[in-house]
């Protein structure tokens, strides 16, 4: 069979727009395959209460070197949320209120011990292998909290500060965080500020489709894949409806959790599959609400399993009314579609808040992301994600699931699309695609 193109790219979320992209701006042909019926993957720049909305992944910062070349080379400024100073924090039962000072001071000294270690297993994070992390990758999320021997009310603000990146304790591994913090020089205040602060101007999509305006890829929306072989020759893709693409090379940049469902020849290592095989376990919720009024800004906090919202950030006006962002542990446990659940959830925080509007997308369900953010298990960061970054013949896997410095956001995303676009050029140019 003749080879369509030089590489097929699988999946149009940020991971595989920068690798087509980045590699037909090089005169590489490329088809571009997506399930979806738009671009985007799991961020989306939708709309609800007549205005435009993030349903997904939404935050970016400076410190993020791909996505703040792309902003920049675009002239794609940062959005601007109201100012907050407000917090209130749910511990021991109670729910605590002051500013963000007092919130600081309370939180501090938690968070420093638990992040301690941080830069000590991740000293140059960029680089995972750089320390045997065999022990530290063997710790989960609980495992840590355990062994501070917090007071019931100190072990309450610790999980509320955490718990927005946390669906389960237990099956969340340490490592993943300790990273994180390290990535912003072991603060884990600095790690908040450049995960959740900054939106795009004109969203997410503003930014997916600028870089999508210099792709010349042939980008085919709708189009699940089945199944991709590499026979040594060459890639074969094989779609869901049986339509066969080949291709000198691929890459794949699937959301971890619906790998399984693509069969991948030859097989990849065994490490690689468990971790595919067990996917991760982000189940997590962001809901948006509109309430009544233009009340005063806010944070809120609660720890895991102690409020059904265990984030909450009061975002934007809107018409005389206000946006509240909430984000929820457990997605089984609170639906976008509950409005009367979510106005009880911000109660515990804002007695009188009157929730009009909830909106939200169904990341779990949705079969073509099956979780949110991806956050390993105890193991996977530093041993079989790497692996999964190497070219696998000439099969190359992206994603913001497995980057490593941007791991779980949208700078991974670009970091290892870019990644993928570099080595099958270097390789095709040297003759050995
Ligand atoms: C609610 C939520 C909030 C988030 N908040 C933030 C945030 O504020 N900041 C941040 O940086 N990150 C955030 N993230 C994470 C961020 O959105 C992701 O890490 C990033 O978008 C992943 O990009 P990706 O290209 O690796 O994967 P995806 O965006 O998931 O793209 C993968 C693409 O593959 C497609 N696909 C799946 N299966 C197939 C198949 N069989 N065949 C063909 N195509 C297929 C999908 O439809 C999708 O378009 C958030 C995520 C969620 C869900």
């Amino acid at each position: 069979m003749a080879h369509s193109c030089d590489v097929v790219v699988i999946g149009a979320g940020f991971a595989g727009v920068t690798a087509a992209r980045d590699l037909s701006a090089e005169g590489r042909s490329v088809i571009h395959l997506e399930a979806r019926g738009r671009v985007g993957g799991r961020t989306h720049t939708g709309e609800a209460f007549g205005r435009e909305v993030e349903f997904g992944g939404t935050y970016v910062h400076w410190t993020q070197p791909n996505v703040w070349r792309e902003l920049q080379r675009h002239n794609i400024p940062l959005a601007r949320p109201l100012d907050v100073d407000t917090v209130h924090w749910l511990a021991g039962g109670t729910v605590h209120s002051g500013n963000q000072t007092d919130y600081h001071s309370a939180v501090a000294p938690l968070t420093a011990q638990f992040f301690a270690d941080a830069r000590t297993w991740f000293p140059r994070p960029f680089d995972v292998s750089a320390v045997d992390t065999s022990a530290i990758e063997k710790e989960t999320l609980a495992g840590r909290l355990d062994s501070l021997n917090l007071s019931d009310h100190d072990r309450d603000v610790l999980d509320g500060v955490l718990a927005t990146l946390v669906h389960s304790y237990s099956e969340q591994g340490l490592a993943q965080m300790l990273l994180w913090a390290s990535v912003n020089f072991g603060e884990w205040g600095a790690f908040l500020e450049a995960a959740g602060h900054c939106p795009i101007k004109g969203g997410t999509r503003r930014l997916i489709d600028a870089v999508l305006g210099e792709s010349t890829a042939e980008l085919r929306l709708s189009t699940p894949v089945s199944a991709i072989e590499d026979d040594g020759c060459g890639v074969t893709v094989t779609t869901r409806a049986g339509e066969q693409i080949r291709a000198r090379a691929a890459v794949v940049a699937l959301p971890l959790n619906t790998l399984s469902e693509v069969t991948i020849t030859p097989e990849v290592a065994a490490p690689v599959r468990a971790m595919i095989d067990r996917r991760h376990p982000m189940r997590t919720a962001k809901i948006l609400a509109r309430v009544r009024g233009e009340i005063e800004p806010f944070y809120a906090f609660a720890p895991v399993g102690k409020n059904p919202v265990n984030t909450a950030r009061v975002e934007y006006r809107h018409e005389g009314d206000t946006l509240v962002v909430c984000f929820a542990s457990d997605a089984s446990a609170l639906s976008a579609e509950d409005r009367e659940g979510v106005q009880a959830a911000l109660r515990t925080f804002v007695p009188d808040i009157d929730v009009l509007e909830t909106a939200g997308h169904d990341w779990v369900g949705d079969p073509y992301s099956q979780g949110t953010w991806v956050h390993h298990r105890p193991g996977s960061l530093t041993q079989a994600a790497p692996q999964l970054r190497k070219p696998h013949g000439r099969i190359h896997f992206a994603g913001g699931d497995i980057a490593t410095l941007g791991v779980g956001g949208i700078e991974g995303a670009m970091e290892t699309g870019a990644g993928a676009a570099r080595d099958i050029a270097a390789a095709l140019d040297n003759g050995s695609y």
